[in-house]
């Protein structure tokens, strides 16, 4: 209705609204620039073991050094960027990036089999040429394939056409690791879910905010039963669980009770640049 408000001087506030409008009234409108100009960074968000702490892998989470607005976060551009098709360029750098940061960790510290986990957007998954991307990006940066994960949402993955399935076999077959993020938000199809070549199941942060592990109120046990019932499904399919927002030890202590694998959350550490990742795992 924005239209038939006119210039909408007048308007309510609406947060989504004012997403919008700021986006277009040109604070955000450098985002088609800011690839050229080298302002994204990736930072890297530890995922570890809820046995012993160990970090198995990293999420990398894109940011926008903005010239005058700072560091910004993704959400308030990844849905522009999709709008407006850069996601397809920017998503190609984030893999190239994160590949090549990948393999300066795997060169250094070879032992420590870090993966590199990264987000795929909708549009980025459904392509069928994302196959030679992946194995493109793979060769030249010369990470196993064994090292990067790719997160893909349910919407993205769990429609009925058969094309985005034969993607998704294309690209277990190229030997990387396939997991479902923030799983149970989005529509899922279990009868589908078996089908598909993943070997991770993202438990989205909302549920584990409900594990409070404190207070034993009715929504605590609700939200922890349902994170019982995820790890079941996700362990009778032979897929790992990660566990994402975790904040306290609580959370923790609670997840480990019902059998999750891994967690990330700020429990164990923030996105941090590519730095700090190298120092966390020279054991600094
Ligand atoms: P996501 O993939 O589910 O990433 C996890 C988000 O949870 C990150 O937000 C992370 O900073 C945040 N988080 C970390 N610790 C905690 C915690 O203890 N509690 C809670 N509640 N949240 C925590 P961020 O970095 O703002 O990213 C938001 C979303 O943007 C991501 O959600 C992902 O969907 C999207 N995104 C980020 N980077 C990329 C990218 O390179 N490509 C695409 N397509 N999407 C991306
Ligand atoms: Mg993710
Ligand atoms: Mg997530
Ligand atoms: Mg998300």
């Amino acid at each position: 209705w924005a239209k038939a408000q006119g210039r909408g001087r007048w308007a309510v506030y609406d947060p989504e609204r004012s997403a919008r409008d700021i986006a277009r009234s040109g604070r955000l409108a450098g985002l088609p620039l800011a690839l050229d100009r080298g302002e994204f960074v990736l930072h890297y968000q530890p995922i570890v073991s809820l046995l012993d702490g160990r970090m198995l892998a990293v999420e990398a989470l894109v940011r926008w050094q903005h010239p005058q607005l700072g560091l910004i976060g993704p959400d308030r551009f990844i849905g522009l960027a999709e709008e407006t098709g850069l996601i397809v360029r920017l998503g190609e750098w984030v893999l190239r990036q994160a590949c090549r940061d990948a393999r300066g960790w795997h060169t250094e510290f070879p032992d420590a089999r870090l993966v590199v986990s990264v987000n795929l957007a909708a549009r980025q998954a459904d392509a069928p040429a994302i196959v030679d991307t992946v194995a493109d990006t793979l060769a030249s940066s010369g990470l196993p394939a064994e090292l990067l994960q790719l997160e893909l949402t349910e919407s993205a993955v769990m429609g009925s056409a058969e094309e985005p399935l034969r993607t998704l076999h294309r690209l277990a077959g190229l030997g990387v690791r396939l997991a479902i993020d923030d799983f149970g938000t989005g529509y899922s199809n279990l009868a589908y879910l078996r089908r598909l070549p993943i070997t991770c199941l993202k438990l989205a942060a909302p549920f584990v905010e409900g594990i409070r592990g404190d207070e034993p109120d009715a929504a605590d046990h609700r939200d922890e039963r349902i994170v019982d019932a995820l790890v079941r499904l996700a362990h009778a399919l032979e897929l790992w669980v990660t566990a994402e927002g975790v904040e306290t030890e609580a959370q923790a202590e609670r997840l480990r009770a019902l059998r999750c694998d891994t967690a990330q959350g700020r429990l164990f550490g923030p996105p941090e640049p590519a730095d700090a990742i190298r120092t966390r795992l020279a054991g600094g």
